[in-house]
């Protein structure tokens, strides 16, 4: 029989950034579990469905993730349609593997629907490239929050090495942290690097900065909404660029 429980990805906010398939989803959905996070517009498009809020904000789980399993596994034996909607893609920082597993164990088969990641929504809201030919040959998705509270224990030296692209997941809290043992890890202070709160919502707002300032310029803004870091040479003129923009249009 064919999986009548999605972990669906609900993107980065813009509710023109759903796949269309998650869009039928929810409006075929008899049951949908969501984090707290997602935007009210989109789940709107679920107007038959019983609406669960499992509580997660930015990651962080205020229900248990075992009460959130035995949840889903207790909606899936109702026969309904389930949609697990999920911030972002369900697969990237979600704890989405527990929720499978627990679904398997109950003899319940899943589909997963990606969504946009934020990562790739704030570099698309920055006209930026993750990416650069010869500079940028890797990008690298961290989270910046250790599973016990504080700094995760990455390899910093190694990743600094790398050269690449860091996309930095659950770091508005840690970027000093972070950006302290990059630094000592060999990562250049002047390093370009930029925070952007709320990707692809009216609310965005984005802050340049290097690998050494940005800490303070975060601090000074105080952000409230989920925050992605980008930090590498692929960052480097994405500000002036839009300062640039953003001037010509007040004109
Ligand atoms: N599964 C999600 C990530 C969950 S972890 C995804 O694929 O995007 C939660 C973290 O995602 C937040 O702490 C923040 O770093 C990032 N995030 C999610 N939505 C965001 C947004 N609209 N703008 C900036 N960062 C966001």
């Amino acid at each position: 029989m064919a999986a009548r429980v999605f972990l669906v990805g609900a993107g980065p906010g813009d509710p023109d950034l759903l796949t269309v398939k998650a869009a039928r989803l929810l409006g075929q959905a008899g049951i949908v579990l969501h984090d707290s996070l997602v935007d009210a517009r989109i789940l709107a498009l679920a107007a038959r469905a019983e609406m669960i809020d499992v509580g997660k904000r930015c990651g962080k789980a205020s229900a248990a993730q075992s009460t959130i399993n035995e949840l889903l596994v207790a909606c899936a034996r109702t026969g309904q349609i389930v949609v697990r909607l999920k911030g972002g893609d369900p697969m990237i920082f979600g704890r989405a593997t527990e929720e499978v597993q627990a679904l398997e164990a109950a003899g319940f088969d899943c589909e997963v629907v990606p969504g946009v990641t934020a990562a790739v929504a704030a570099a698309a809201s920055l006209k930026l490239s993750l990416t650069r030919r010869r500079e940028a040959r890797t990008v690298h998705f961290l989270t910046g929050h250790g599973a016990e509270g504080g700094l995760p224990a990455h390899d910093f030296a190694a990743l600094a090495r790398a050269g690449g692209t860091l996309a930095i997941y659950m770091g508005g809290q840690t970027v000093s942290g972070l950006a302290a043992h990059f630094i000592e890890a060999g990562l250049a202070p002047e390093t370009p690097a930029v925070a952007v709160e709320n990707a692809t919502l009216a609310t965005e707002r984005r802050f340049f900065g290097t690998m050494a300032t940005l800490p303070r310029i975060v601090a000074d803004a105080k952000p409230e909404g989920p925050v992605l870091l980008l930090i590498g040479v692929a960052v480097e003129n994405a500000g002036h660029a839009l300062e640039a923009l953003e001037e010509a249009e007040s004109e």
